[in-house]
């Protein structure tokens, strides 16, 4: 598949980058490190992403967020991206009109939606996976490797996540080599926080439950207004830390967004939580999962702990 993708790399000279609606770490950093390479190599790469986090200003390629018309055909390259309806709708129009779409993943849910499917569900990242079509094949930069171990750092928890491997480890070594300041991202990507973020998990925090050893908060706009400056967004991560609770095995943060819409986040030990959010039309990992709900949050928060 690899070989394949280099072939289609090689011959074409248009390429759209895209990845999931709220772009994480991963998101931005697969898509920014590739469109580097690909610009490096002399090809035209237009990044479609939707606004992102602030913290992730730290990875390069910003430039590349333009959005114009190519003449002539173009491939369609997504990252990161469990299926079709994870891609922004103002896009789909666009993807379904070109020859081609590339998926390149690393979530088991994948459903193989591109022309040319590269999923590995045992990755520790797409920007891994990115990585590896990369490595022997397009000669890495600074930046390139800047934004590709900022990705690997965020989906792999730094280095922590059961998904990381020896593979990994000498990839991100590899990165390391270009004189990234991985202190500068691990930083920024995994600690820093802004005030109202601060604020907004303080109340968070306040407001968990247990039920058994599932470990569950939601919080709702009257919260989220409640805190200066505060936007919905600004709770992401919360499941991770609840998870870091002795004796919990499960851990669920919803959040009421500014749509009106929820977002559940399912982060767990050992069992399988990626089948309950597919159960809501998500997906994710096994210890990782997520999905968009719609409804009220409390009724869906007691949906989500029977299930689990
Ligand atoms: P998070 O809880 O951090 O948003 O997401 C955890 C994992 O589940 C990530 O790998 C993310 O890509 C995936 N995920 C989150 N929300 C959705 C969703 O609505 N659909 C799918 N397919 N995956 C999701
Ligand atoms: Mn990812």
């Amino acid at each position: 598949m690899i070989a394949e993708i280099r072939t289609l790399l090689t011959q074409n000279d248009n390429f759209y980058i895209t990845s999931h609606i709220n772009p994480d770490g991963d998101a931005v950093g697969s898509c920014f490190g590739l469109g580097l390479a690909l610009q490096k190599i002399d090809k035209n790469v237009q990044v479609l992403l939707e606004p992102f986090q602030s913290r992730f200003d730290i990875i390069p390629g910003n430039g590349l967020l333009t959005e114009r018309a190519f003449t002539g055909d173009a491939i369609l390259i997504c990252l990161d991206c469990a299926d079709f309806g994870r891609i922004n709708y103002k896009w789909h129009k666009l993807a379904n009109s070109l020859p081609c779409v590339i998926n390149i993943d690393h979530h088991y849910t994948n459903t193989n939606f591109a022309n040319i499917n590269y999923v590995d569900g045992n990755a520790s990242s797409t920007c891994e996976l990115v990585y590896r079509l990369l490595d022997d094949f397009i000669e890495l930069d600074k930046d390139i490797a800047s934004a590709l171990y900022a990705g690997m750092v965020s989906d792999t928890g730094g280095f922590r996540f059961n998904y990381t491997t020896a593979d990994s480890l000498r990839a991100a070594g590899n990165l390391m080599s270009f004189g990234i300041d991985f202190t500068a991202i691990y930083t920024e990507l995994m600690l820093m926080r802004s005030y109202a973020e601060l604020k907004l998990l303080a109340k968070a925090l306040e407001n968990t439950q247990l039920s058994g050893n599932v470990i569950h908060v939601c919080v709702d706009q009257d919260m989220i207004k409640s805190v200066p400056n505060a936007l919905s967004r600004d709770v992401e991560g919360i499941a991770e830390l609840l998870l870091n609770t002795k004796d919990v095995e499960i851990s669920v943060l919803l959040y009421e967004k500014e749509d009106g819409d929820i977002k559940i986040s399912l982060r767990s030990r050992n069992a399988n939580v990626g089948e309950v959010a597919k159960k809501f039309g998500g997906g994710g990992h096994h210890l990782a999962a997520g999905a968009n709900a719609k409804g009220n949050i409390y009724q869906i928060r007691e949906q989500v702990l029977s299930l689990l």
